[in-house]
C-alpha cells in the first residue's frame, strides 16, 4: 500500500486461526494481538475498508 495520507488509520478484522475468535484493530500498529484464550497470534481476517469488489 502507497498512501499518501498516512495517518488515516485502517479497520481491520483479525481472526484466530485456531478458535476463530476475531477482534478489530487499527492499522498501523506495532504487533497483532494474541489471541486472548489461545495466546498464539492472531492473523488478518479481511480489510474492512476495501473498496474492491470480489
Ligand atoms: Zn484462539
Amino acid at each position: 500500500m502507497d498512501r499518501a495520507d498516512r495517518s488515516k488509520k485502517e479497520p481491520v478484522e483479525i481472526i484466530c486461526p485456531k478458535c476463530r475468535y476475531t477482534e478489530i484493530i487499527y492499522f498501523p500498529v506495532d504487533d497483532l494481538p494474541l489471541c486472548p484464550k489461545c495466546k498464539i497470534p492472531m492473523i488478518i481476517s479481511e480489510l474492512l475498508d476495501e473498496g474492491k469488489s470480489y
